[in-house]
């Protein structure tokens, strides 16, 4: 039976789509503290000169980088390039804007702490676990200023940047564990919905949504899909002789022997109290009709022990086989066929297969 594939990739969509919204929403908030920064400035000083002027503007345009890139559906490779060169060059305007203060640098450095602190979380989407490298060019960013301005106090910028980067990067791993926690939860829950929980087998409503996809599939591409229905025989003596926790036992068995008897491909249910249906893509009816027969005699062959039996109980089962006839032909008509033909079989004596 196929793993659930489409649901947790529509999960891990939503997350980085979560993930995405978030981004943008802190990259704007980064990008307009400059700006505020400086409008603060003006406000209350009114002695903006040329350099500070054009280091508010350049760095608020820097920090813009990373959002508008999101925004804009920059290749995701390209993403963490655009948060480290934003941010690369807000630092770097910044300390240029600074070097031109009259009280220095001392003033102004929580400035830089921005970046520091929040380029983990702007990268949180891209993991920037694996972009190590690209942390480390940000921390050299500094060093290479305290080159080009020697009166740039690198000692006391690390000694303020540091601890609030690690603080930060405590937190993203933090959120990183609880999204991924999360993440699990939600694959498990989702797991769960599509499946009978007796069974462990798809239940109805993940069937009829993947064979309905499974069945257009095949029409486009021109392949044959066939349909089992299958339904264990005389059940209701099952339970009555043996008992309900008997009976669910040999359910158990039956959904077993679907699963090992069918194909990776094939998608299998249990639709109803004892009734199971099987999709086959791509197959014919003679290869359906061989299936059918191979599945009637592994339920047939295998015993079930019951706790309390001294034999093996025996269950049996009907089965009806139906193909798709034409481009149109939907899934209830082929459902329909299938019942009809598992009810042919029914009357014909049980054990068997049929087809419609
Ligand atoms: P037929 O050969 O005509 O199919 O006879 P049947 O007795 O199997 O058919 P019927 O539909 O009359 O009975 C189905 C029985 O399946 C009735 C119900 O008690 C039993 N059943 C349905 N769901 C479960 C279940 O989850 N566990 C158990 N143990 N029995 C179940
Ligand atoms: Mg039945
Ligand atoms: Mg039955």
């Amino acid at each position: 039976m196929p793993p659930p594939t489409e649901p947790a990739a529509a999960s891990a969509d939503a997350r980085f789509l979560e993930f995405r919204t978030f981004s943008i929403r802190l990259g704007l908030m980064v990008a307009a503290v400059p700006a505020v920064a400086l409008l603060l400035h003006w406000y209350l000083r009114h002695d903006l000169d040329r350099h500070a002027l054009l280091a508010g503007a350049g760095s608020t345009l820097a920090l813009l980088i990373y959002p508008l890139a999101i925004v804009f559906g920059a290749p995701r490779r390209w993403l963490p390039w655009c948060m480290v060169g934003g941010l690369a060059s807000f630092m770097l305007l910044i300390i240029w804007g600074l070097s031109y203060l009259p009280d220095g640098y001392h003033d102004s450095l929580w400035l830089l702490l921005y970046p520091m602190l929040f380029g983990p979380l702007l990268g949180m989407p891209f993991g920037l676990r694996e972009n190590a490298e690209k942390l480390v060019l940000l921390l050299l960013i500094p060093v290479l200023a305290a080159r080009a301005i020697p009166a740039f106090p690198l000692l006391q910028f690390y000694v303020m940047v540091l601890p609030a980067l690690m603080v930060s990067v405590y937190f993203k791993g933090m959120v990183d564990r609880i999204i991924e926690a999360n993440h699990a939860y939600r694959q498990q829950i989702e797991a769960l919905a599509n499946r009978d929980a007796l069974t462990g087998c798809f239940n109805r409503r993940y069937f009829m949504e993947q064979a309905t996809r499974l069945l257009k599939q095949g029409q486009r591409s021109g392949l044959p899909t066939s349909l089992l229905m299958l339904d264990i025989d005389h059940f209701k003596s099952v339970n009555d002789r043996y008992g309900h926790a008997a009976g669910d036992l040999a359910l158990r068995a039956v959904a077993q022997r679907l699963g090992a008897t069918l194909r990776e491909t094939d998608l299998a249910a249990r639709i109803g109290g004892e009734e199971f249906v099987v999709l086959l893509p791509d197959t014919a009816r003679e290869p359906a009709l061989t299936a059918a027969e191979r599945l009637r005699l592994a339920i047939q062959d295998a015993g079930v022990s019951v706790p309390g039996l001294p034999e093996p109980l025996r269950v049996s089962a009907s089965l009806g086989v139906a193909l798709t006839l034409a481009d149109g032909d939907t899934l209830d008509a082929l459902l329909e066929r299938a019942d009809q033909a598992l009810y042919a079989a029914k009357r014909g004596g049980r054990n068997r297969v049929e087809s419609g």
